[in-house]
This record gives structure tokens, sequence and C-alpha cells, in this order.
């Protein structure tokens, strides 16, 4: 086969590799709808990879003495995530009877995991943008730390952070979560693409296609209805992040 033809043929398989490119499973909080798990548990990590997810969600907070603590809400069974210690935080017991993790617990068990998926790490928006600025530097230095720069993608609430991420590790994926940002906005501060729940996804359309003309990729959270799961598959998004990513699985294997 000469080089052109080869070329030719190469071309041809990427576009139908494109055109089959298939939507990927990311679990909200990791795997935790399951016997023995719970929402930003290690166990929720673990399990989101022995399912095959391509990646698994989780949210950070830093400690009031610079410790970055794994957990969804600003306040745990009344201590609040901004103005405790690691020591307070970490000594509280998840449902599933874990300790609430630190991130570098979560770092230590994503290097262990045989299905390597990847750790989309949620910045919680803290009170002052320097926390959140501090929060991100620790956070790129502790990836770096444990060599998981190709299993990490970012994602946030605030623009601040956002940009942050985009300045601070600027190799690393960066999803905005907030919904109000076009495509063409996100790509302006460097977003590799966004990550919607699906009023403003329904309510702009366009906004797919125009990302995935600039390069960018399109994320919806979170997506649990099986419904709202096939329309986002038709329209061709990239990623759902789902409670319930058995049931996506499913949908996506017909
Ligand atoms: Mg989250």
């Amino acid at each position: 086969m000469n080089t052109k033809r080869s070329i030719l043929v190469l071309a041809m398989s990427l576009s139908v590799l494109s055109l089959i490119a298939q939507t990927k499973v990311i679990a909200h909080r990791g795997f935790w709808d399951t016997p023995g798990s719970a929402q930003n548990s290690i166990a929720a990590l673990i399990k989101a990879d022995s399912i095959g997810c391509y990646g698994s969600e989780f949210d950070v907070w830093l400690s009031k003495d610079n410790v970055l603590i794994v957990n969804h809400d600003p306040r745990f069974k009344g201590k609040r995530m901004e103005t405790s210690t690691a020591q307070e935080l970490t000594a509280l017991k998840l449902s599933n009877g874990e300790n609430m993790p630190t991130l570098e617990q979560y770092f230590q068990t994503a290097q262990t995991l045989p299905n390597k998926t990847k750790l989309i790490l949620e910045l919680k928006e803290h009170n002052k943008k320097q926390r959140e600025t501090e929060a991100v530097k620790r956070i790129v230095e502790m990836v770096k730390k444990y060599g998981l720069e190709d299993r990490i993608e970012y994602i946030s609430f605030s623009l601040h952070a956002t940009k942050e991420f985009i300045r601070q590790s600027p190799d690393t994926p960066v999803y905005y979560l907030n919904g109000e940002l076009s495509p063409k906005e996100l790509k302006a501060i460097g977003c590799a693409g966004f990550d919607y729940p699906l009023r403003p996804i329904k309510k702009n359309p366009e906004w797919i296609k125009q990302a995935h003309d600039m390069g960018m990729q399109v994320n919806a959270w979170t997506i649990n209805k099986e419904s709202q799961m096939k329309w986002l598959i038709d329209n061709g998004v990239d990623f759902i992040t789902t409670n319930n990513p058995l049931l996506l699985q499913q949908l996506l294997s017909r």
C-alpha cells in the first residue's frame, strides 16, 4: 500500500471511530448506591473502578488547617468543612462505617485500582477565593506527587477555581459546572468543555455541536432517568455523570 493510500485508510478509520465514539460513564460521588458503599467514600471509588466506569467523581474541600478532604456538603454531622481541622473531619464516620477520607487517601487508593478509572475532582466553592487558589495549588502538587497527571480531570461551579485550575495545571482537562457560559466563552478561558445539568443543555442544544466543532467535550450531570440518558446519548454527549452507572452501562451496551 502506498503512503497516500495508507493515510486515506487511516483517515477513514478515524472518522468511523469518531462516529461510533460512545458516551462514557462517570459515577457521581463514586459508585455509592450499592451495599457497603457511601457517597464520596473510598469504597465508592473502588466500586466505580470495579464496574469499569470511565471516571469516578468526588468533591473536595480545604480544611481550616490546609488539608484536602473528600466530602460533598459544606457541613457534615455539625462540623463545617472550612472551619474544622482535618483531625476533626476525618474522625467523622460515613454511612458505610468508613472515616471521612482525605484526598491523599483517595489518591493512594486510586494508584492501586486495576482499571485506572479517571479521577473527576470537583473543588467545592469556598467562602474566600484565596482558599480556592490555595486548594488548587495543593491539589496540583498532590497529583504530581502521586503521578496521577493522566488520570485527573477538574470540575467546579466556581469560575475562580475553574480559572485557577487552568492557570496552575494547563495540561489537565478542566470543565465548568454552573451552566450559564456558552462553549465560545468557555473556550476563551481555556476550558476543555462544559459539564452542565440537563436544563441548560436542552435549552441550548446547539451548544453540543458548537463545543465539538471547537474541539471541546460535553458532560452532563446528574442524570439518573433512562429517558434523559437516552436523549443525551442520541445527542452525542461525551460523558454522562450519574448515580446509576449500572443502568447507563446497560443502555450503552444495547
Ligand atoms: Mg460533585
